[in-house]
């Protein structure tokens, strides 16, 4: 090793899905919506002029956090916007978990969560989810620097009831109480309403999966003024333009689209009940998912097996090679036609 090297910060990274090319594949692994955004969306970056580019975008992305804020019937002043929630959780495990202490996240939930605490040398403890893959509050119940999870949880797709969320963050009055809800437009029950009672909630969202877009990389986040103050100072010291005119354009005109976005949710989550009640059919046991896509295991075939046989016939789905979840694959609901396709093929592998 040179000299230098020695000073280089080694992490070990995330690892996202494959974004394979090609036009034939069919794309079930990173839980994108499989439809196209509002037009109004295409409409609303296209309107951009080369003044617009000329300058450098409000760093407060104000015409956008406003937007958000309407919709949600929020004080702008508890809105925060990012580049995709992962910058959002980024910036909040800097800004929050600052503590001695281990924060608390369950052992199976979004992967990203010990590579962040990794990178800013935060201490952490994993909390076992129980053995039908759900969420114990009681467990959240000890001494910690903060508490992050998911919900509804991915990859198991399971949510955890309003009750028991209210549960862990009343519990928890001296730490900062994160929840992810990427996936809450699919189903369970937001705690959005709960951030004027409990100073210390951060409710994380994204417009990556339920408004179809993901390529634009937008994240928002509700919370007390004294939580949203704390992330904006955070982010004003790092990189004060994160947000992008087109993204901030892009995203309000996918707010404003209403219709259109509740379209697609209801369309998703038809098909995702479809697709359950056929892949039971099939051996699979499929968790209860709350979300826009399935966690399931066969009763005999092995998950790596499928994943792999399935990529041969470029279809993508998601498979981890972790402890408890190595037998279950995680399947991103796409359209009817796609999700034809991969029975068609799955019945293929099994027999
Ligand atoms: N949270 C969870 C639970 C996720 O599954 C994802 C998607 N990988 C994210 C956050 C991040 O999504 P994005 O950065 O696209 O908003």
């Amino acid at each position: 090793m040179k000299k230098f090297e020695e000073n280089i910060r080694r992490v070990e990274p995330y690892v996202p899905g494959e974004q394979p090319a090609g036009s034939n594949i069919i794309k079930l692994n990173t839980n994108e919506s499989p439809f196209a955004p509002s037009t109004m969306v295409q409409m609303a970056i296209a309107s951009m002029m080369p003044e617009d580019l000329r300058k450098y975008p409000d760093p407060e992305a104000k015409a956008l956090v406003k937007e958000i804020a309407s919709y949600y019937d929020v004080d702008e002043s508890k809105v925060f916007v990012g580049v995709g929630s992962d910058d959002i959780l980024g910036m909040s495990f800097l800004t929050f978990f600052n503590s001695d202490k281990p924060v608390l996240f369950p052992d199976i939930t979004y992967s990203f969560y010990d590579v962040w605490a990794e990178l800013y040398g935060i201490k952490y403890e994993k909390i076992p989810l129980t053995d039908e893959f759900e969420i114990d509050p009681k467990k959240y119940k000890k001494e910690n620097g903060g508490i992050v999870f998911a919900n509804p949880n991915a990859p198991t797709g399971i949510a955890l009831p309003k009750a028991q969320v209210e549960e862990i963050i009343a519990a928890n009055p001296d730490s900062v109480v994160i929840v992810d809800e990427a996936y809450i437009d699919f189903g369970g029950e937001t705690v959005l309403d709960l951030i004027d009672k409990y100073e210390n909630l951060l409710v994380v969202r994204t417009f990556s999966k339920s408004r179809a877009l993901a390529g634009m990389r937008v994240g928002y986040a509700f919370g007390s003024e004294t939580l949203i103050n704390a992330l904006k100072d955070v982010k004003f010291s790092y990189n004060s333009y994160t947000l992008n005119v087109a993204a901030i354009r892009g995203a309000k005109a996918a707010i404003k689209d209403d219709e259109y976005f509740r379209n697609l949710v209801d369309e998703i989550t038809k098909t995702r009940e479809e697709t359950k009640m056929t892949l039971k059919k099939m051996g699979f046991d499929v968790l209860p998912s709350a979300t826009n896509f399935l966690f399931a295991k066969h009763e005999s075939m092995d998950a790596k097996d499928i994943y792999e046989k399935l990529k041969e016939k470029d279809i993508y789905i998601r498979y981890f090679d972790k402890p408890r979840i190595d037998n279950y694959i995680r399947i991103t609901i796409g359209t009817k036609e796609q999700m034809n396709a991969l029975v068609m093929a799955l019945e293929d592998i099994i027999k």
